[in-house]
């Protein structure tokens, strides 16, 4: 056995944890840029700062504002509080702080790719959805509209220094927001545990992941106030962004790579339209090989069954998102004319080379075509 394992440098998970962000962030720098969703004022929430509220998802030129707004206001810390744009935003605005240079120098796919040689600035990362697990990833995604597509600002440099989980924050989340979060977070513990890059630490986490996320997905989708759903669903959440950023992911999140550049929906809403049709097209793909008995245990997993069959997993997912009312891609404007050129696409994201099996461009095109 060997492997290697990477998080950030201090997690603090539970309820009220929140309000011991000002204290942290005294510690780690003078003052700070706050990026949230919404205006928010630093100075009512005990924090020296500066606000810098975004709408949408990040984009290369959000993050040049960023940066240089950070620059004239003298900020040498960055604290993140939101979903995921709000946390990659914050993650990249900190990289950029520390390195220097334009975003596109460093951005994958569509950028340079140069590797960002120094450290980011101290950078918190406070989540208020339980989906993305973005505060202890290594990495941003941005959208470049002149390339209509999302790319990676990726470093082992981008790790938060201090992730912060408090599960009151996603009390207030409304039904639509839980189930596509949720349904993400549920991805990036399926994607990680049948991957490519698995290792023995990250499949323990996306086990426990996916048997507190069974229950507590639907359960938060229909109370929103319950609390211990909402507890198990922060940290089902934070176990697999631990996973996802040392194991990968696979196929959902090849393709919500070039569909988010492409089309205005959320990542969330994306990989929940794509995560049943992903499984079974890879379960296809995968008959009569070693990769089917990781789908297997995920399905035992789930259902709850010890017999349960890799395709009984794929009918459980699927049913839940017939649950949590979740729309499929032609909700959001994806055509069958649009398939060709988003497979090509996918086919090339960072994402796709951790599916458990390599996928014929055929393959790809049937999964999305399934989505649609
Ligand atoms: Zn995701």
């Amino acid at each position: 056995m060997r492997f290697e394992f990477a998080t950030a440098t201090r997690i603090v998970f539970g309820p009220g944890t929140v309000r011991e962000v000002p204290a942290a962030a005294a510690e780690m720098g003078r003052r700070a840029l706050l990026v949230t969703r919404r205006s928010a004022d630093p100075e009512r929430l005990g924090i020296a700062g500066e606000p810098f509220p975004i709408h949408g998802e990040p984009s290369v030129d959000l993050i040049r504002r960023g940066t240089q707004l950070a620059r004239e206001a003298g900020c040498d810390l960055v604290i993140a509080m939101g979903g995921g744009s709000a946390i990659d935003a914050g993650k990249a605005i900190a990289a950029m702080l520390g390195n220097g240079g334009d975003p596109l120098d460093y951005l994958e796919v569509v950028g340079h790719g140069r590797p960002l040689k120094k450290p980011s600035a101290p950078f918190i990362a406070v989540p208020t959805t339980a989906g993305t697990g973005s505060e202890v990833t290594r990495n941003a995604v941005l959208a470049s509209p002149e390339h209509h597509v999302k790319a990676s600002l990726r470093s082992p440099h981008m790790l938060p220094a201090l992730a912060v989980v408090d599960p009151e924050l996603t009390l207030d989340l409304p039904p639509a927001l839980t189930a596509t979060t949720g349904l993400d977070a549920l991805t990036q513990l399926i994607e990680p545990y049948v991957s490519s890059r698995a290792n023995a630490i990250t499949d323990l986490y996306c086990a426990e992941g996916l048997r507190l996320a069974a229950t507590a997905l639907p359960r938060a989708w229909r109370d929103g106030h319950h609390r211990a759903a909402r507890t198990d669903m922060a940290f089902a959440s934070l176990l697999g962004g631990l996973a996802l950023a040392n194991a990968g992911l696979g196929a959902v999140h090849g393709f919500a790579a070039p569909l988010g550049g492409m089309f205005d929906a959320p990542h969330g809403a994306l990989c929940a339209a794509l995560l049943p049709h992903a499984m079974r097209v890879n379960i296809a793909a995968l008959k009569g090989s070693e990769g089917l008995s990781r789908y297997a245990a995920v399905a035992r997993i789930l259902t709850g069954r010890a017999d349960a069959s890799p395709e009984d997993g794929a009918d459980w997912v699927a049913s839940l998102c017939r649950d949590l009312e979740i729309r499929p891609l032609g909700a959001y404007g994806v055509r069958p004319a649009d398939v060709p050129a988003l497979a090509h696409k996918a086919a090339a994201a960072s994402s796709m080379k951790s599916n458990p099996v390599t996928l014929t461009r055929a393959q790809l095109e049937e999964l999305l075509t399934r989505a649609l």
